[in-house]
Order: structure tokens, then C-alpha cells, then sequence
């Protein structure tokens, strides 16, 4: 609970929410935080904020705050409270045990997009360094795994390509799979001020968000496409570039690598990619779409902002990949309000995959196969480190179904409730010997586990977080930890305890050696962000102010690289039994699993999750508004309370997952991205009924 007082002095640090990234003056009377004052000078916000970043703070000092370790030896034992030295020695010896009875790759861990860049380039640290493998992932392989994959293969580098700022010179906006309003709020601000200023709008979701028509701003074009069927429209758009003449010829040229955009140009003008034969898939009207990919083209400066609606398909890749190409044969990649941009969800999540938190990838996305870095960070670790990559996250829990994978070490981050298939995932962690949680709370994965380390809230640390224009912002500690150590500390004592020492008295010295091994970080410092207040990567000797904007004369990987995306439609379909399609999103009031802001006055906003239905899939069934209904999958059953509306399509339903009681994991599927395996959260076959329920 927050005492109102008088500020006495005030600190500043940066939003642990959305990956906008806002900079936020902590004001502070003593120890106790009294608010939080949008600062003007925060490049990513410039004074604006959100009711999240604003309000939503108090659950840093909740009643539910854990703020002594726990530990027990079986799951159905009740906790322990135990002294950090004995958590921490009863989490490394059974760790140690695993491992010398199942061998090396028997355990690993997850990196927490909540925590700073010095946090994740910690945890990767011990896993690599103290397990001796590379059994390390992210919750960004349930999000933006596929964006990673989607542009470095095409651009050259796993990030957007443009400054916030960028926006602000944009004629066409093109919003794929991304509801502004609600995930990245100050951003959406900016964005809708363009607009109103005279950019012209397409959005493209199965929902009518409020982009599309609001007080504030109205679509030119509201392609509603069905769930699925993105990449049929992405080549569509293309479809209708290639044929009509609308490629920029020049650019393609001089920026592009010839090989590869004849063979993609080939492919994309057969008729099969035509708007009028991929109606069938988008449901999108012909006409309207090739309009729309008319002004994409010839508009002026077109912009593409896209969010989990791209990325969490069977197809994910495919499509950032489409994106890329569509951008690239348009001309409209390395200059002012242009570019593919992705709306990165998590405060940290640019930061964590950035830091290496990825299986395949040591910090600054290099490959662990490759010999000379490895040898880098050898002789600065002091360690043997594998070439192999590990396992990603679905990958850890199904070998602990078979056996094979036994222990696991988490930093914030709650599985059974955000990743897919909740059964699965519980499954997996149940099949384990020893989990190892580090958060705030007591959430769904911790109802697996064996220890219980405290974790720190932003409000109790240094260190950065990198928003989704790779800025990189001061996270400033305003008071001490609630249960004694931060996150960066905790991880440490876990270190040290295992063997494998690290010496950091501040996480300052941790910046220096993520710079000192990471070129695009080698210009990044503590001193420097305090000295300009944020930086973009690549900051380094070429750009030491950072770089607002990528691919300017050149792509990263040299030419740019058009990619042959063929449209597959999803395992996943809708039958006479599950004839509906279910897909999700957030709300304003909430963020993600809620753990925080359902700890907060936001939960008066939005107090449950409800399903959106059509009104006539609702008449059909009997459904009125606010009816407690069933919802059910090839895999789980859950209720809801139906909201009719007609903001979403006939034959397609619609739901956020802030609250645990939803569960609405316990019914999405095992499918995912072919390439990443990032979940295919958005399109779940259902069926609904109305039950008898209060
Ligand atoms: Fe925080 Fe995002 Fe809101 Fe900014 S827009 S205040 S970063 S939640």
C-alpha cells in the first residue's frame, strides 16, 4: 500500500511495463514512493504516459510480496521460510545433484523480460558458464521470437528499424496484427496525432480496434482479415506491387541483392497470390485490399507497426519475412517514416534477446557455434562454453516429460499461465526434480516449485531496460530491496554457491562487460546514459550516440534479402465440432498475465475477461451479454462471460488473459512457428455453450 505524502525528492527510471519505455520521475517522500510523473525530457515519452506506467504501481509494495525464500522437497509439501543462504544452497546442491546424475544438458533456465539487461546477461552467464550448456531461452519465444528470425534473415539484424520519432513523418501507416491503443498507449498517442494530422491509416486484424473508428482517429481502410490467413495477405499486397508496377525499382537495385527479388517477383506475381484468389483465405474484399496495397505503395513515406497478431502463428516468420519483402520492394526501409517495427510487448524484451537469451545466440545475436566469439567470452568468463545450441523453452519441457530435462531456474517469468497448452506446461514442470523461482509473487509456475527466491520490483535496483526502438533507459533504484537483494544480487549468491563466481559490485561493471564483449553495446555505459539520458543501439566507436535509425545506406547483412513465402494454412482447424476460431489480445487497464496491475486500482477497470462474440454467433447459441459460457478446445475447456459485440467478425471470438481464473491457456494449442516455435496463440478452433453458471 502506498502512503500519500509530500515528495521530497525524486529519482529518475523508466516504466517496468510495455516496451514503449517511458521516463518516468519517481517522487519520493523518504523511502516511500508518492508517485509517478511522466518526465519531459524521456525521449521515448516526451512527458506522456499511460495508467499503467502512471498509476498501476503499487503492487512493488503489496501485501502478496514474498520477501523471504522458501523452499520445500515435494510440490504437495507445504513452504518452508528459510534463510537466503539456506535457499540458495538448497537450490544449488539439488542442481548440482541433477546434473551429476543426468549429466550437463539435465537443466537450464529462463530469463525474465521484467528484469535489466544486466540481470538476463547474468542468468545466460551462469547457465552457459555455471551449467556448461546453453539451455537459456526468454518468455520472447511465446512473442517476438519470429520477428528475430523474420529480419535478420531479410535485413540483417533482429530489431526495428526505426525510432518512435520516425512516425512523425509517415504519409501511409500500415498496422498489422497490433492494437496501439491498448499495448503501447504513448506510442498509439503519436501515432493517432499523424494520423490526425494527415497520414492515411490501413489496419489490418480480425478486430475492429479502436484505431479503426474512434473519436480519435478513423481508418482509411480496415482490412478484416480472418485469423490465419496473414501471410496470404501479406503476399496479396505484394501481389498487387509486383504486377502493377508499383516496385521501386531504383531501390531494389542498389539496395537489394538481384538473385533473390527476381526469383521472389516470379513468384509473388502468380495469379495464385492474387488478391482476388487469396479472398478465399483473408476473406478480405479484393477491391478494398488491392486499393490498400495501392497506397501502401505510392503514398509517401509507409510505415509498418506490427504486434503478437503477426508473430503468434504457425507462420510468424513467413510473415515478419513477407513484411520485409513488402517494404523492401516498395522502397520504404532506411529512411524517416518508413520501415517494418515491430510493437515489442515487454518492458525488457528488445533487452533480453539482445543479451543472449536465446539457446542458439550469445549476447549481440551471435551464433554460439562460431568459434571466435566463443572464445571471447571464454576468456572473459574464465569458463568452458558449449558450441551446441540448447533447448528452447517448449523443447526443456518436453524432454522433463521424457525424462531427460530435471531441473530449471526462473526469473520471473510464469509459464503455466502465458505459455501455451497450461496442462503441458505443468506437466512438464511436475516431471522436474528441482524448479527454481525467482518473482514477486507466488504465481501458477510456482506452484511447481521447489525453491522460492524474492525477487526485486524496478522500483529496487540499477541497472537499463532497451525499449522497442532499442533505446536503451536507466532503471534507477529508489528504495531497497523489499526482501534484501536484487534480482542481479540473487542470481550471483545462485552463481556462487554452484562454483562459478562472478565479481560485480554494481551493475554498472556488468554494462561494462556486456560492452566490452558486444559491438553493437561498445559505446554503452552507465556514465554516458546518465550523461545524454538514453541511447539506441549500435552505440559504439561508428555511432557514439547510438543510432536512432537502421539500414540507412545499407542494410545490416549488406544487400537486402527477399524471402519466397509460401502461404500454409494452419494445422489448426475449425470443424463442425469446434467451428469457431479464438484469438486474444490485451486491454488497457491490464498487462499481460497481470501479476502487477491486478495488484493495482486498474483491477476496478477490468475486473474479469470476457469473450467477444459476434451477435450472430450469439443468437445462434442462445447467448446473451453477460452469460457465463464454456469454451472449448481439442485440448481444455474454460468460462468466460460473453460480451456481444460487433467488433469482432462472424466466426471468430476474442479474449484478453489478464486474470489466472480465466486459465484461457488450458485451451490454446501445441502448434507454433515453424521456425521459432513461438506458440500460435491466435488462432484456437472452439466451440461455446452457454452453461448454467451465475
Ligand atoms: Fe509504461 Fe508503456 Fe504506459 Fe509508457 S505506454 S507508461 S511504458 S505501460
Amino acid at each position: 500500500v502506498i502512503e500519500i505524502g509530500t515528495p521530497d525528492h525524486s529519482v529518475v527510471t523508466t516504466c517496468a511495463y510495455c516496451g514503449v519505455g517511458c521516463s518516468f520521475k519517481a517522487e519520493m517522500s523518504g523511502s516511500k514512493l508518492v508517485r509517478m510523473v511522466p518526465w519531459k525530457d524521456g525521449k521515448a515519452n516526451e512527458g506522456h504516459s499511460c495508467v499503467k506506467g502512471r498509476f498501476a504501481f503499487g503492487y512493488a509494495t503489496h501485501n502478496d510480496r514474498i520477501v523471504k525464500p522458501m523452499i520445500r522437497s515435494k510440490i504437495t509439501d507445504p513452504w518452508k521460510e528459510v534463510s537466503w543462504e539456506e535457499a540458495i544452497g538448497y537450490a544449488a546442491s539439488e542442481l548440482t545433484r541433477i546434473q551429476q546424475k543426468y549429466g550437463r544438458d539435465s537443466v537450464g533456465g529462463i530469463t525474465s523480460s521484467r528484469c535489466t539487461n544486466e540481470e538476463t546477461y547474468l542468468v545466460q552467464k551462469l547457465i552457459r558458464g555455471g551449467f556448461g550448456n546453453n539451455n537459456v531461452d526468454t518468455c520472447a519465444r511465446v512473442c517476438h521470437s519470429p520477428t528475430g528470425y523474420g529480419l535478420s534473415v531479410t535485413l540483417g539484424t533482429s530489431a526495428g528499424t526505426q525510432d518512435f520519432a520516425s512516425v512523425d513523418y509517415s504519409d501511409v501507416i500500415l498496422v498489422i496484427g497490433a492494437n496501439p491503443t491498448d499495448g503501447h498507449p504513448v506510442f498509439g498517442s503519436r501515432m493517432k496525432a499523424r494520423i490526425r494530422a494527415g497520414a492515411k491509416l490501413i489496419v489490418a486484424d480480425p478486430r475492429r480496434i479502436d484505431m479503426v473508428k474512434s473519436p480519435h482517429v478513423k481508418a482509411d481502410y480496415h482490412l478484416q482479415l480472418k485469423p490465419g490467413s496473414n501471410v496470404a495477405f501479406v503476399n496479396a499486397m505484394a501481389h498487387v506491387v509486383v504486377t502493377e508496377g508499383l516496385i521501386d525499382e531504383a531501390y531494389v537495385r542498389e539496395r537489394c541483392d538481384l538473385g533473390d527479388f527476381e526469383s521472389w517477383a516470379r513468384f509473388i506475381a502468380d495469379e495464385r497470390h492474387s488478391p482476388e484468389a487469396s479472398e478465399q483465405y483473408t476473406g478480405v474484399p479484393a477491391a478494398q485490399l488491392r486499393e490498400a496495397a495501392r497506397l501502401y505503395a505510392t503514398g509517401g513515406n509507409a510505415a509498418i507497426y506490427y504486434g503478437l497478431g503477426v508473430t503468434e502463428h504457425s507462420q510468424g516468420s513467413t510473415m515478419v519475412m513477407g513484411m520485409a519483402n513488402l517494404a523492401m520492394a516498395t522502397g520504404n526501409i532506411g529512411h524517416v517514416g518508413a520501415g517494418v517495427n515491430p510493437l515489442r510487448g515487454q518492458n525488457n524484451v528488445q533487452g533480453s534477446c539482445d543479451m543472449g537469451s536465446f539457446p542458439h545466440e550469445l549476447p549481440g545475436y551471435r551464433h554460439v557455434s562460431d568459434d571466435a566469439t566463443r572464445e571471447m567470452f571464454e576468456n572473459l568468463w574464465g569458463r568452458p562454453l558449449s558450441s551446441e545450441p540448447g533447448l528452447r523453452i517448449p523443447n526443456m519441457l518436453d524432454e522433463a516429460i521424457g525424462g531427460r530435462f530435471k531441473g530449471i531456474y526462473i526469473q520471473g517469468e510464469d509459464i503455466v499461465q502465458s505459455d501455451p497448452d497450461a496442462q503441458h506446461v505443468a506437466a512438464g514442470l511436475e516431471a522436474m526434480e528441482c524448479v527454481v523461482i525467482q518473482d514477486l509473487f507466488i504465481n501458477e509456475t510456482a506452484k511447481y516449485a521447489h525453491v522460492f527466491l524474492p525477487g526485486s520490483s524496478f522500483l529496487e535496483k540499477d541497472g537499463t531496460f532497451t525499449n522497442a526502438e532499442r533505446r536503451i533507459s536507466r532503471v534507477r533504484k529508489v528504495m531497497a530491496p523489499l526482501a534484501g537483494y536484487a534480482d542481479w544480487e540473487t542470481t550471483l549468491l545462485l552463481a556462487k554457491a554452484l562454483g562459478f563466481e562472478m565479481e560485480y559490485s554494481h551493475p554498472s561493471e556488468i554494462m561494462d562487460e556486456i560492452a566490452a564483449l558486444t559491438p553493437t553495446f561498445a559505446g554503452v555505459s552507465f556514465n554516458k546514459l546518465d550523461e545524454i539520458g538514453s541511447v539506441q543501439w549500435p552505440c559504439n566507436d561508428d555511432a557514439p550516440n547510438g543510432t536512432p535509425m537502421m539500414h540507412v545506406d545499407r542494410f545490416v547483412r549488406g544487400k537486402g534479402k527477399f524471402m519466397l513465402t509460401q502461404y500454409v494454412p494452419t494445422e489448426e482447424r475449425t470443424s463442425s465440432k469446434f467451428p469457431l476460431v479464438l484469438t486474444t489480445g490485451r486491454i488497457l487497464a491490464h498487462y499481460n498475465v497481470g501479476a502487477q496491475t491486478r495488484r493495482t486500482e486498474n483491477t476496478a477497470w477490468h475486473p474479469e475477461d470476457v469473450l467477444e462474440i459476434h451477435p450472430f454467433d450469439a443468437e445462434v447459441r442462445g447467448v446473451k451479454d453477460g452469460d457465463l459460457i464454456a469454451i472449448e478446445s481439442r485440448v481444455g475447456e474454460v468460462s468466460l462471460r460473453a460480451k456481444v459485440t460487433e467488433r469482432i467478425q462472424p466466426g471468430v471470438v476474442y479474449t484478453t488473459f489478464h486474470h489466472p481464473v480465466t486459465g484461457i491457456n488450458v485451451i490454446t494449442t501445441e502448434f507454433s512457428d515453424w521456425a521459432t516455435n513461438c506458440p500460435e496463440y491466435k488462432v484456437t478452433a472452439v466451440q461455446i455453450r452457454k452453461t448454467n453458471g451465475p
